[in-house]
């Protein structure tokens, strides 16, 4: 027992033992078995709190006074890019490089009080947004040891928080030139000029195409907000279906605006070849692409919108549609950005055309939710081909996209 082993009650087998050794062997049982619950109890509180500790998607950190490490959760290492076991009894500062973090650490470790900060450090070239939180940390007798520092990564969350005020302030300013536009004319049309009717004639002519414009944009947001909306109810099906009969639809609903320039689309599609889409969702893309071919070629000119069943760079069974134009084609410092919602070339071109610079971040997020991308290749004079490629089988994969 007193090497640890109390595992094993002493056994008094001989009724001739003395009554005290017989009394003290059963109080040494009865203290083996206490401690063992003891030992059991605390084995149990340790790995709950390693679970815990482990399992935090929040950075945590225990540092002792002399500024060395006690504990790191994974996701504090994370962080940091170190191995968490090998950081244990290192101090901070040896791979903590941010000299802000570092100085407030210091101060946390010199104070009785919780600490709390929002920092920005850069982090192996990136820029990370820290709210970080510390806690006095005390031994089994009470005595300050350390700190214990909570670091949440804020980064994500500020990112989207950008993007939302960026959104928000774009969809303000796109409302706002047609509503200006309307506002204006009829000011001028009610202060005399519907007394002269040619003049009245063109300013409601304005005021109508305005109006088809706010609605084009009020449409496509609403597009989009349907496509994002990953909520349960609003959910995703993909089926297995025809592909060309849906390219037909599209490019028959794009035949008018075509047949005005003379434009001739061309189609090429095996009749069998199906895929695992969202019908309304691909049929909305291709139209989407197909508008644009419209808007930005040249009359006269051919348009062709193909479909091929091809392998990936991973093996993978992959159809590719491909809508191509003989129009201006589009420069590579316009090809990073033009998926970007309300991103134009050429603002005042994207306007006479009737467009909202929504079109392409639509085709995008549902190329996102086939589990597929689209592509663009394009040189200037050399017209523009855009890719819609999904995966052509998977179908199980596809059902999970909405719970994703
Ligand atoms: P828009 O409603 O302005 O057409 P999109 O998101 O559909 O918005 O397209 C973004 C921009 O990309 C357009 O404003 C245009 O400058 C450019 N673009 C899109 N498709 C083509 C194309 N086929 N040829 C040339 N430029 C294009």
């Amino acid at each position: 027992m007193a090497n640890g082993d109390i595992d094993h009650p002493i056994i008094i087998s001989n009724n001739n033992v003395p009554g005290e050794i017989a009394a003290l062997s059963q109080s040494l049982n009865n203290m083996a078995a206490q401690l063992n619950g003891r030992i059991k109890q605390i084995s149990q509180q340790r790995n709950e709190l390693e679970a815990v500790f482990g399992s935090m998607t929040d950075g945590l950190l225990a540092i002792n006074h002399d500024q060395t490490i006690i504990r790191i959760n994974r996701a504090a290492a994370a962080l940091f890019q170190i191995d968490s076991t090998t950081a244990q009894g290192v101090a901070f500062a040896g791979f903590i490089r941010s000299r802000v973090l570092q100085d407030f650490l210091v101060k946390a470790i010199d104070t009785d009080d919780s600490l709390s900060k929002n920092l920005t450090l850069m982090e192996n070239g990136h820029e990370i947004s820290l709210y970080c939180h510390t806690h006095p940390l005390f031994d089994g007798e009470n005595r300050r040891i350390g700190i214990l520092v909570v670091l949440n990564d804020l980064t994500r969350i500020n990112q989207l928080e950008n993007i939302r005020q960026d959104f928000v302030a774009n969809v303000s300013h796109e409302l706002k030139t047609p509503i200006t536009a309307i506002r204006g004319y009829v000011e001028t049309l009610l202060d005399g000029a519907m007394e002269n009717r040619e003049e009245a004639i063109k300013f409601l002519e304005i005021i109508h195409r305005q109006g088809i414009r706010l609605d084009a944009i009020v449409d496509d947001l609403l597009t989009l907000a349907h496509i994002e909306d990953k909520t349960e109810k609003n959910t995703f099906e993909l089926r297995r279906e025809k592909i060309c009969p849906i390219l037909e639809t599209a490019v028959q609903t794009c035949l008018v605006g075509a047949t005005l320039k003379k434009i001739e689309i061309k189609m090429a599609c095996d009749p069998e070849m199906t895929g695992t889409v969202n019908r309304p969702m691909l049929e909305q893309a291709i139209i989407n692409l197909l508008t644009n071919a419209v808007s930005y070629s040249p009359e006269k000119s051919i348009i062709k919108v193909t479909a091929e069943r091809r392998k990936d760079e991973t093996g993978r069974d992959i159809i590719k549609i491909n809508v191509q134009d003989q129009g201006p084609g589009i420069s590579h410092e316009h090809q990073q950005r033009i998926f970007e919602r309300f991103y134009r070339c050429d603002k005042a071109r994207s306007r006479e055309h009737g467009g909202t610079g929504l079109g392409l971040s639509i085709v995008k997020h549902i190329a996102d939710n086939h589990n597929g991308k689209v592509e663009l290749t394009s040189r200037i004079g050399q017209g523009s081909t855009f890719t819609f490629s999904l995966p052509a089988e998977n179908v199980k994969e596809m059902e999970q996209i909405k719970s994703q």
